[in-house]
């Protein structure tokens, strides 16, 4: 998960990252208010979650309440590489007598972390890096070790740092190194890192990506997600606990196993072509390994709820989970969703694997409305797209 600037600048500033004062704020009002606390000459900061901001016009200098009032109406709104900007971050304004580069990232291939610094910040990195790598240092380095007081020295030395500027930069790679492991972050980047005139050492643009996977050793990482962008339906997937990624087309595609359900998107949209308005995979949803009713229901509601879809593809090849337990799931998730009062769509299973004919029987005696039953992937997506092109398509 990539964090916004104003939540990047609260955790450097949990690790004792010397950061400046920053407050939120989501409308001109709300800004002047926020500067009117500051005090003196604030930035007006653009918090989206994209680079370049400063060029985009996303970034004012602002020497009064009101001047920043004007600054958060001319931000608030703008479009920034396809990023709508709703919040901006009144900060102190800071001196700058340089800018610098610092960040800390997890090196895959190496499988070490990787330190990056440059006396040459505030500039677009990648162009830096490709245009003039010398002036980019790059060290990797284990886990084991960290950002020790040795790797912090090399790395300003060589550089180029004069020794009282490494002096005060040690401290400040360290304190990023451990908000990098204490955050379980991917990414910590700090653009630019500055030395303002009276010498201070300042992280005045902060990107933090947090792992994902470590999610459950921070709880307290739920509050930063960001609601305000996502897909409705894909929020209460997640609520449920379910893989579900939102698509633009018309046919509802449930399975079991990731790579099952991607090879499904594909072979709707080649079946699709065949139809008026050339149906497509409304979604990506993988229900998993244990497919019960309950979650094959909570599926099926997920995707009812998505008024472009027109048909469903439930495509279930029985492993561990047998097709006669998936089919009990479908007849059941059937119940649930009658109950709940969801209307049905067109419903096309396709069953195959183990115990594939006890499952095929089960549907079969059921006598759903709208189910139908085909044996082959192949034939399920194509009566799947055939009965969502019949039912009118969106495009
Ligand atoms: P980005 O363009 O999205 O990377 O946004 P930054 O936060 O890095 O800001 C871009 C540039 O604006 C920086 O490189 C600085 O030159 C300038 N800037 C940002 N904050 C301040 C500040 O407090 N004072 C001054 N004078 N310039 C600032
Ligand atoms: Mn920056």
């Amino acid at each position: 998960m990539d964090l916004y600037e104003y939540q990047a600048r609260d955790l450097f500033e949990k690790y004792g990252v010397p950061v400046l004062k920053g407050i939120v704020a989501t409308s001109p009002a709300q800004a002047e208010q926020a500067a009117a606390k500051l005090g003196g000459t604030v930035v007006v900061k653009a918090q989206v979650k994209v680079g370049g901001r400063g060029k985009a016009g996303g970034v004012k200098l602002a020497h009064s309440p009101q001047e920043a009032s004007e600054a958060a109406d001319a931000i608030l709104g703008l479009n920034i590489k396809g990023h709508t900007v709703r919040r901006v971050m009144v900060a102190e304004g800071a001196d700058i007598a340089e800018e610098y580069y610092f960040s800390i990232l997890l090196d895959r291939t190496k499988r070490r972390y990787l330190a990056m610094l440059s006396r040459e910040g505030g500039v677009e990195i990648e162009k830096l890096a490709e245009e003039r790598p010398e002036a980019l240092i790059r060290r990797n380095f284990s886990p084991l070790d960290g950002m020790t007081d040795t790797l912090a020295r090399e790395m300003a030395e060589e550089a180029g740092f004069p020794e009282d500027d490494v002096k005060k930069l040690i401290p400040v790679f360290k304190k990023l190194y451990e908000a990098y492991t204490g955050e379980d972050a991917t990414l910590v980047e700090v653009n630019p890192l500055v030395k303002t005139k009276s010498g201070e050492i300042l992280a005045l643009d902060g990107k933090m990506s947090l792992d994902g996977n470590a999610s459950f050793r921070h709880p307290e990482h739920a509050e930063l997600e960001d609601h305000s962008a996502a897909d409705p339906l894909e929020l209460k997937a997640q609520k449920m606990g379910l893989n579900y990624v939102k698509l633009d087309g018309d046919v509802g595609v449930i399975g079991n196993g990731a790579g099952l359900v991607m090879s499904t998107l594909d072979v709707v949209a080649y079946a699709g072509e065949e139809f008026a308005g050339s149906p497509k995979p409304a979604n990506f949803l993988d229900i998993g390994g244990g497919a019960n009713a309950e979650v094959m229901a909570n599926g099926l509601e997920v995707i009812l709820g998505d008024s472009q879809v027109k048909s469903v593809f439930v495509n279930v090849f029985g492993g561990i989970t047998a097709c006669d337990e998936v089919a009990k799931g479908i007849v059941q998730a059937y119940r649930i969703l009658e109950s709940d009062g969801i209307e049905p769509k067109p419903l096309v299973v396709r069953l195959d694997g183990n115990n594939a004919e006890e499952g095929r029987k089960i549907l079969d005696d059921a006598n759903l409305p709208g189910l139908q039953r085909e044996d082959t992937m192949d034939d399920a997506a194509r009566t799947a797209a055939e009965l969502a092109s019949q039912a009118g398509h969106n495009n």
